[in-house]
């Protein structure tokens, strides 16, 4: 069975000296880092042990959205570079999702469309707000009209919530370990980037964009919980919109598991948006690849419906 991975990381020297210094702060994360650089024969020899064909690679968080335009304009196109260059070595094991400089909308649609035109990229990665701006308003909207026009997914991916939700939301009557956990892999990187989605959703975007899909990990961020909620109490009548909260959820967002190897919340994802909208992913190095590969192989569901989330959907929206 073909095997084809989307929220898999990598990380430059250049993007760990500047926007990802905080992932060498702590020494502890050492071979964590080492995975991160490494673009060859290190991680091919992994995803061979784990069963793992292709991975689909995108620069780790928190990318380049919190970097202001010229600097993040830079640092796109070194990382995208690199990314190139590693998936012309190794060709039928990598493909990418390009980082744009999300702060520079126009900039941003135009290194999307050259890394997908020039260097075969399937899509871009977009790491959350950029310096607390979400991509409802439409100042963005030129980055989603490329991505419609080139008919390519965004991967929207967690990061950390702006600092004044950090002290309101994840800060109280517990250790400063705890808000810093608690406000990321804890709870506020997943809520953050459920609560992006929605404002996609109400913002009106794929009113505008009927067309445009959008890539979600970790089963949904949670959003397949509230599916239901969300359909009974922001109906169009009050939300003005084409569609129902759920139907964008079931039209207009595909969804990873990302370490995510949770039974109930997995079969709950797959009631609520269907199989050929559940897609294969490790959260490499993060997470690991073996674990994701075996979550795969258990899952209660028929031959034909596995091949579609190892590979089949993939191939279909990625054109892979
Ligand atoms: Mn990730």
């Amino acid at each position: 069975m073909r095997t084809i991975t989307l929220e898999e990381h990598f990380a430059t020297e250049e993007f760990l000296a500047g926007p990802g210094r905080h992932l060498r702060a702590h020494p502890g994360q050492a071979e964590l880092v080492d995975r991160l650089l490494d673009l060859g024969e290190r991680r091919i020899a992994e995803m061979d042990q784990a069963g793992i064909d292709v991975q689909v690679l995108s620069l780790t968080a928190p990318g380049t959205e919190q970097l202001g335009a010229e600097e993040a304009a830079a640092a796109a196109r070194a990382a995208n570079r690199a990314l190139a260059q590693a998936i012309q070595r190794h060709p039928g094991r990598f493909s990418g999702f390009a980082v744009l400089p999300t702060a520079a909308p126009e900039r941003a649609a135009e290194e999307l469309e050259r890394a997908v035109r020039e260097d075969g990229f399937k899509g871009a990665v977009i790491n959350g707000h950029v310096g607390g701006r979400y991509l409802d308003d439409p100042f963005f909207w030129p980055v989603l009209e490329r991505a419609r026009n080139l008919d390519v997914p965004i991967y929207l991916h967690p990061t950390l919530p702006p600092r004044a939700v950090i002290e309101t939301y994840y800060t109280g009557n517990f250790p400063p370990e705890v808000t810093s956990i608690f406000a990321m892999a804890g709870w506020g990187w997943h809520i953050e980037t459920a609560l992006h989605v929605l404002r996609l959703i109400l913002g009106g975007a794929f009113d505008r964009y009927p067309d445009l899909q959008i890539i979600v990990g970790h089963l949904g961020e949670s959003l397949p919980f509230m599916l239901p909620r969300l359909d009974h109490n922001l109906p169009p009548q009050l939300t003005k919109l084409r569609r129902t909260v759920g139907a964008y959820l079931r039209e207009n967002v595909h969804y990873t598991f990302s370490g995510f190897n949770f039974l109930p919340a997995y079969l709950d994802l797959m009631l609520e948006v269907g199989i050929e909208r559940i897609l294969f992913s490790a959260d490499y190095p993060f997470a690991s690849m073996a674990e994701a590969r075996s979550f795969l192989d258990h899952l209660p569901v028929s031959p034909a419906d596995r091949e579609r989330i190892a590979h089949g959907n993939a191939e279909r929206l990625l054109r892979i």
